[in-house]
C-alpha cells in the first residue's frame, strides 16, 4: 500500500544524507526553529517548501484557515511550546488568497463542524463589512477577506498571554502577517509585524487600509 510514496521517502531520506551524512543525527539530538508558522491546511501552502526551509527550521502549525482561536487547546499548546520552550524569534501567521475555508465561512452554505471552526472568520467579514461590501468583484472580496483574517489572527497571537510575558522578559519576539499567492508562488508582507507590545495598537489593527 501507498508504496510511492514508501518509495519517494527512501529516495528523499538518501538525498539529505548524500548532501550532509550528519544531517539526522543532528536533527535527533534537538530542533532549534526559529520560526513558527501558523498556516493553513490547504496542499497548497507547504509550510517549509515555500521558504526554502530543511526540517528542523520550521515549527509548524497548519488548520482550516489559519486560525489563532484564543479558546484553541491545540493551537495555544503549540504556541506556548514554540515561545516558552524553543523560544522562537518569529511567528509568521500565513494566509493565502483563494482560501477555500474564508470563502465557505461566508458563502452560507451548511457544512457541519467546519462552520462552526470558522465563525471567527465570519465575524472578521461582518467588522469590515462596509470595506468589504465596498469590493464588487466576488475573488477580490473574498481576497480582502483573506488578508483581513490574518491580520486579525495576528492580533490574536500578539494578545496572548504567552507572548505578552516573553515580550515581558525581553525575549526577542516578532509576530507577522503574510498571505501567499497560489498564482504565482510568492508571498507578501502585510506590514503588520509587532515586535513590541507598544506597537500593538497600530491603526493596522484598528482600521482596515483602503
Ligand atoms: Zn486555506
Amino acid at each position: 500500500m501507498l508504496d510511492h510514496l514508501k518509495a519517494n521517502n527512501r529516495a528523499w531520506a538518501e538525498r539529505m544524507v548524500a548532501r550532509d551524512a550528519d544531517f539526522f543525527r543532528r536533527l535527533e539530538r534537538q530542533q532549534a526553529p526559529e520560526y513558527l508558522w501558523i498556516g493553513c491546511s490547504d496542499s497548497r501552502v507547504p509550510a517549509n517548501e515555500i521558504v526554502g526551509l530543511d526540517p528542523g527550521e520550521l515549527f509548524v502549525h497548519r488548520n482550516v484557515g489559519n486560525l489563532a482561536p484564543p479558546q484553541d487547546a491545540n493551537y495555544l499548546s503549540v504556541l506556548q511550546f514554540a515561545v516558552d520552550v524553543i523560544k522562537v524569534k518569529h511567528v509568521l501567521v500565513v494566509g493565502h488568497y483563494g482560501c477555500g475555508g474564508v470563502g465557505a465561512a461566508v458563502d452560507g452554505k451548511r457544512r457541519g463542524l467546519v462552520d462552526h471552526w470558522l465563525h471567527p472568520i465570519r465575524e472578521v467579514a461582518h467588522e469590515h463589512s462596509p470595506e468589504l461590501d465596498a469590493i464588487s468583484d466576488l475573488t477580490a472580496r473574498l481576497n480582502r477577506l483573506c488578508e483581513l483574517n490574518v491580520i486579525r489572527q495576528v492580533k490574536n497571537v500578539v494578545s496572548d498571554v504567552f507572548v505578552q510575558e516573553a515580550w515581558a522578559r525581553n525575549q526577542d519576539l516578532c509576530v507577522h502577517g503574510w498571505v501567499y499567492s497560489l498564482t504565482n508562488g510568492l508571498v507578501t508582507d502585510l506590514n503588520v509585524t509587532v515586535s513590541r507590545p507598544e506597537e500593538i495598537p497600530k491603526a493596522s489593527f484598528a482600521q482596515p487600509h483602503s
